[in-house]
């Protein structure tokens, strides 16, 4: 049985062709560097095992994906890789082959997305590219199927001739220093894998000076002779040398010279949207019109007659009816319709939204619109200090913030991984946005500005945050490198969007026929009875009542303290965030009268003005994301200790702009002054302070007088 290991950079179809090779059925995600498990399948009409590595730029020790691929391709020696690399953008895939050619085992390169290059009128002669490359390639595409038999078959044939491809030469002096090493180094690691640790120790990679002992001395010796040789780092010699070698590869097949590739349609596209200027405002363009389809129109019709027509007509009235008619206990029939239905009602409502929202958000991803978001965000994030890395979290968590924190992970330097894994959260994930969708219905008349400002505020709190945690000690380092593939842009495939999108909804759909209907539950409970369990007439006189006016007190100056509903949605948020809603179906939704879902939005209307209403989706979106976020953040933070305080400084920060926002909007909107508005003047300028001084901790006075944590 061959073992065959698939690696490739992110995003150069990977997994599309491992689903092809195998016939399984992984999810394909357009994203770089999420997925860090090991897959493996049997290759199809062939005695072949795959496996599949993440995806990965460099065997560099860099990232956990990194990492884990090249222990697999040193220590578990397969017969053959299939380096898998993306024609449109065939130079920087190359840097990895450069590096794989370099272990000793047997290649074949799958030169994939052949399609695309041949829409572009490009052209790439496989014959030559695979002599200057010193293995075989194979031209294909794992969209079309194309050239499956024939990498089938090289796949086969690599395993059984055994031949071991020839690195790439890099400069005199790098050759001749790695040589020297390879000297040191003979009989103390495997014959076959001399050249890959003489040339990785040459770029002082760390993993593998570790595993050359006591040697380190005298390699890292030769080193500094090169280094002084050449007047410059090695691992920037080595990396510079490697860059020439395949781009003398990638020019001597395609008939070009040098980098250039020829101006794709994707490279005019992409000259515009990721134009220095007009990104950002495109980008900002776009999700108002994705917001304005699905929160404000098309999907905002949907959710009306879900809440109208489908509850307030059908279910409710029905359920009730006929739970009355079988003479139901009225209390359970309460529990029944007022209770769990209501709830899990309020928050299905939205499905219509959602779905829309939905399929919009994955044709963005799936056309490769999302990574040059990330691209342009990168500039943004750079310019304050972070890395666009941690963009990419954020997109994902605009999904679901548990996998976009445990996406962090990818993020080198343990800096911006810790403060990723921190400020996620910050962007609205799906189960905020039936509480944007609510605020916006009931005190905005539905505008899908209101959606944009969430996107927008939580994007400048990420932004912010990353300023001010990154002045403390603990999280202080440089940011990451950040590079990032932008693949081609492809019409989305109707049944990857209908498969996704089918896949989010029911996840959606899941949660609020479980979790949130049980919580809900709870909260008829809670709402129903008073503490010595006797039914009451008036919801105010409720356990549930009593608890929320314990700390409602606390967002009275964020303007929506005054009613204990609002601090009971905002606890149960914590569950879920979909409670937030669905607690207000069970508390003002859905009752006798007959309007169902008109009920929640006049009662929300009727108890905040539009500034606390905005108070009140702020403080919700920026404060303690659910308990499963919170869980996923311990992980990556390592100590609850970590995650408390995170959790203290998400709380804060929601406090602080909820009550700048509304004390400073009152003042501006209706000129109220008070205490209250002083306060909030004082932390606004706080808040200034935290960005703009260089050393507001007093780090460095506190870092020569006693070490503080
Ligand atoms: P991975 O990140 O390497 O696993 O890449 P995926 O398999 O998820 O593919 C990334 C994107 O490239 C997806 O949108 C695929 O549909 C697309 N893709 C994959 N293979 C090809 C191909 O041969 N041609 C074209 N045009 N697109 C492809
Ligand atoms: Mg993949």
């Amino acid at each position: 049985m061959i073992r065959a290991a698939l690696a490739g950079n992110p995003n150069c179809g990977k997994t599309t062709l491992f689903n092809k090779l195998t016939g399984s059925s992984q999810r394909v995600g357009n994203w770089p560097g999420v997925t860090i498990d090991r897959k493996e399948g049997r290759i199809k009409g062939a005695d072949a095992i795959l496996v599949d590595l993440p995806g990965i730029y460099s065997l560099s020790p860099y990232s956990p994906e990194e990492i884990v691929s090249r222990d697999f391709l040193l220590d578990e020696s397969p017969d053959v890789i299939v380096n898998i690399v993306d024609a449109t953008n065939m130079e920087r895939n190359l840097y990895l082959t450069s590096q794989i050619l370099d272990v000793g085992i047997p290649t074949v390169v799958a030169l994939n997305m052949m399609d695309a290059v041949r829409k572009d009128g490009g052209e790439i002669d496989t014959v030559k590219l695979s002599s200057a490359l010193g293995c075989r390639v194979v031209g294909m595409s794992a969209l079309k199927g194309e050239g499956i038999e024939e990498l089938i078959a090289a796949i086969t044939e690599a395993a059984a001739s055994g031949k071991v491809p020839e690195p790439l030469r890099l400069s005199e002096a790098a050759e001749a220093s790695a040589s020297r090493i390879s000297e040191v180094l003979r009989g103390k690691v495997p014959d076959g894998q001399i050249r890959w640790y003489s040339v990785k120790a040459l770029e002082r990679d760390p993993l593998a000076l570790e595993r050359t002992g006591d040697l380190e001395g005298e390699i890292l010796h030769i080193v500094e002779e090169m280094e002084r040789e050449t007047d410059d780092d090695s691992d920037s010699v080595v990396a510079s040398d490697r860059y020439s070698a395949v781009s003398r590869a990638a020019a001597s097949s395609t008939g070009k010279r040098g980098a250039s590739k020829g101006r794709t349609t994707s490279d005019r596209i992409d000259r515009i949207v990721t134009d220095r200027w007009l990104g950002l405002p495109i980008f900002a363009g776009v999700m108002f019109l994705v917001y304005y389809i699905s929160i404000s129109t098309i999907g905002s019709w949907g959710t009306d007659w879900m809440n109208d027509v489908f509850f307030g007509e059908w279910i409710i009235p029905g359920m009730r009816a006929w739970l009355e008619g079988a003479s139901v206990d009225p209390v359970l029939t309460a529990f029944i319709v007022d209770g769990l239905i209501a709830g899990f009602g309020a928050v299905i409502g939205f499905l219509p939204q959602m779905l829309v929202l939905f399929v919009l958000l994955v044709i963005l991803e799936d056309c490769g619109y999302m990574a040059r978001i990330a691209f342009v965000m990168d500039r943004v994030f750079r310019r304050f200090g972070l890395s666009g890395k941690s963009f990419i979290p954020v997109l994902i968590g605009t999904g679901c913030g548990v996998p976009g924190i445990m996406a962090s992970r990818t993020i080198e330097s343990e800096r911006d991984r810790r403060i990723t894994a921190m400020t996620t959260t910050f962007i609205p994930c799906s189960a905020k946005l039936p509480v944007i969708a609510l605020i916006a219905g009931a005190l905005f008349g539905g505008s899908a500005l209101v959606a944009l400002a969430s996107y927008l505020v939580g994007i400048a709190a990420i932004l912010m945050s990353g300023i001010i945690l990154k002045k403390w000690k603990s999280l202080a380092g440089a940011p990451s490198e950040f590079i990032m593939e932008l693949p081609a842009y492809h019409m989305p495939g109707a049944v990857t969007v209908f498969r996704s999108t089918l896949e989010k909804t029911w996840a959606f759909v899941r949660k609020a026929g479980t979790f949130i209907l049980l919580a809900c539950g709870l909260v008829w409970f809670l709402s129903t009875f008073s503490w010595n369990m006797v039914l009451v007439e008036d919801v105010n006189t409720s356990m549930l009542a009593d608890m929320g006016r314990a700390l409602s007190w606390m967002f009275v100056p964020l303007g929506w303290g005054g009613d204990w509903q609002f601090t009971v949605g905002t606890l149960t948020g914590l569950l879920a965030k979909e409670n937030v809603v669905g607690t207000f179906g069970v508390l003002f939704g859905f009752s006798e009268v007959s309007e169902a879902g008109e009920e929640i939005w006049t009662m929300v209307a009727a108890m905040l003005t539009p500034i606390a209403g905005f108070s009140f989706l702020l403080f919700n979106l920026l404060c303690a994301p659910c308990f499963a976020a919170i869980g996923a953040m311990r992980r990556e933070l390592g100590t609850w200790k970590a995650t408390g305080a995170a959790v203290l400084y998400q709380c804060g920060l929601a406090y602080a702009v909820s009550l700048i926002v509304f004390q400073i909007g009152s003042l501006a909107i209706y000129g109220t002054f008070g205490v209250w508005t002083a306060v909030s003047l004082a932390v606004a300028a706080l808040l200034v302070y935290l960005v703009v001084s260089n050393d507001p901790f007093r780090m460095s006075a506190r870092r020569s007088g006693e070490v503080a944590c």
